[in-house]
């Protein structure tokens, strides 16, 4: 069968191993699999939210509200904007796509870091627009520049901090690289690890209002499934000019986002008490991580983030290493497919963080 050509180019996305797989295939016990594959947040569901959804659940015959009214209201007041700049899809991801649809075709192109989230580069794939990448893997302001002057862009994509590498710009820096960049052009700042960033280092710290009033080209991304620990209920925002938030919900479905959904959000947002000691707890086992990894002679990429990239230089293959852990039940990601001999840890709980190491210490010595 013929399908749109442009198809023929893109690639489906690989999403961490789920524990079931390590069960089936290794047959580890499910309450012993690590998984630290996909950056959720390893706290858990914050009891509020657990409890919201149990007492909605009966009433689940009813249609979402599909003005979103009361998610784009609390959304609208944290961020002290009007709820005509917030939309709501399903994963801050439907909303990259969107932004893709609402700009590209087959003669646009896109302008993105050389290692980032995969999305950009397959949802630009589907409207057959050119990707264009930096040679930095990280994201390289002056390599940005010189690429948009030489080919221009219909969309940028900035993922800031950065996954999968977990390298963050300053805010002062992309200010100045967004007052070179044309009006007509769409700026997507993908903020999915941002409450991770700011917390860290306020020099990081892009708050969507500033950026949407100085850069009406500008859109700002968020999600629930990271700090929020919302991951399974899939929610995600956009902060941007009325115009650009019109149109993209000419690309939505009705009724996108389901009640519970709905109310998930809602209610995480209200308990940002959870989010914060989750944010302050990664940061403390972020550092046992670093010395782990200097104890070891590795390099890692000091990570806004919550997860760590660990570097093997010549001294082991990637490959080998997070398949080991896997056989054991630590799921982790490897990025020899970004070009990387590296792997990608999601910072999990302490308790789980120690037997990481344990298994990493054993993996390591059996493949010396
Ligand atoms: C996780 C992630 C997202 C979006 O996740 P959703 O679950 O779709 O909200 C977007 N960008 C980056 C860089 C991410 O890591």
């Amino acid at each position: 069968m013929k399908f749109n050509e442009v198809l023929e180019n893109v690639t489906t996305y690989e999403a961490g191993k789920p524990i079931e797989l390590v069960v089936r295939e290794y047959g580890v016990d499910p309450k012993d699999v690590i998984k630290l594959a996909s950056n959720e947040n390893p706290y858990g569901t914050s009891p509020k939210v657990t409890a919201k959804i149990q007492e909605l659940a009966k009433n689940m015959f009813v249609y979402p509200d599909d003005s979103m009214y009361e998610l784009k209201e609390a959304l609208a007041n944290k961020f002290d904007v009007e709820s005509t700049n917030v939309i709501i899809g399903s994963g801050s991801d439907q909303i990259l796509e969107f932004c893709v649809h609402a700009k590209c075709d087959k003669n646009s192109k896109i302008l993105m870091s050389k290692t980032t989230f995969a999305m950009y580069e397959i949802y630009g794939k589907q409207t057959g627009s050119q990707i264009i990448k930096t040679q930095s893997h990280t994201h390289n302001l002056a390599q940005f520049s010189a690429l948009y002057k030489e080919h221009g862009a219909d969309v940028i994509f900035l993922c800031l901090p950065n996954n999968p590498l977990g390298e963050c710009l300053d805010k002062d820096e992309v200010y100045k690289f967004l007052e070179e960049i044309d009006k007509e052009t769409l700026v997507v700042v993908d903020g999915a690890y941002q409450e991770y960033a700011s917390f860290k280092d306020e020099k990081k710290r892009i708050v969507p209002k500033d950026l949407i009033t100085k850069f009406p080209n500008a859109i700002y991304l968020g999600t629930f499934s990271k700090a929020y620990a919302l991951g399974g209920m899939r929610v995600g925002y956009g902060i941007g000019n009325p115009d650009i938030i019109k149109t993209l919900y000419k690309l939505r479905a009705p009724f996108n986002i389901t009640t519970l959904t709905l109310a998930a959000a809602i209610e995480a947002l209200k308990d940002e008490e959870f989010v914060n000691s989750c944010i302050a707890k990664n940061f403390e086992e972020m550092k046992r991580y670093e010395e782990y990894v200097d104890a070891k002679g590795f390099k890692y990429i000091p990570s806004y983030t919550n997860f760590i990239t660990i570097l093997f230089a010549d001294k082991f293959v990637s490959k080998e290493v997070a398949q080991r852990l896997l056989e054991v039940g630590v799921i982790v990601r490897d990025l020899t497919g970004y070009g990387q001999n590296a792997i990608r840890i999601t910072i999990g709980t302490k308790e789980q963080n120690t037997k990481v190491f344990k298994m990493l210490d054993e993996v390591l010595e059996k493949l010396k």
